[in-house]
């Protein structure tokens, strides 16, 4: 029985997306509370600070952008707004701090983003989260290209 669900999505293939669907499948079947999680990672930008302005408005826009794709699939998966995230930063750490701020029992995530390599068996977020966090991962199998 979980209570608490967080999903973490790579908002890169929404249509038909196994890893979506089965949270939305564990949430009614637990009548959980289910948050979404997108990380934005950092550009890489060379030197050190303060970067040009172009590199900062970029990254904002990016989160903007990520907000925006989580509202409206907090809409379609009735999510409330409090509880979707788009941080800025490291995938795998920041999947696993969300997961420890909101004390949620279950992480879902995907086995593979499209970026990922099929031929390895998880792919490198896939198994940094289900490595290092505490909480129990559901890694949902995608299969890509
Ligand atoms: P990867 O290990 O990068 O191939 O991705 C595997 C899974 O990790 C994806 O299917 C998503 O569930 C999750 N994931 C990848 N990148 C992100 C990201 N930037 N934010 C949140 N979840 C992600």
């Amino acid at each position: 029985m979980y209570k608490k669900i967080l999903v973490a999505t790579d908002l890169i293939t929404l249509k038909d997306n196994k890893v979506l669907a089965k949270a939305l499948e564990l949430k009614k079947l637990y009548h959980a509370e289910l948050h979404i999680i997108h990380v934005v990672e950092r550009i890489y930008a060379y030197g050190t600070p303060p970067f040009p302005q172009n590199v900062v408005e970029w990254q904002n826009e990016f989160v903007s952008i990520a907000e925006q794709k989580l509202k409206k699939l907090g809409h379609e998966m009735d999510i409330l707004p409090d509880h979707r995230h788009a941080p800025l930063g490291n995938p795998k750490e920041l999947i696993i701090e969300k997961a420890n701020d909101i004390n949620a029992d279950l992480i879902i995530i995907g086995s593979h983003s499209r970026k990922g390599l099929s031929y390895l068996l998880l792919g490198s977020t896939a198994d940094g989260v289900a490595q290092a966090s505490n909480r129990d991962v559901l890694v949902v199998r995608v299969t890509t290209g």
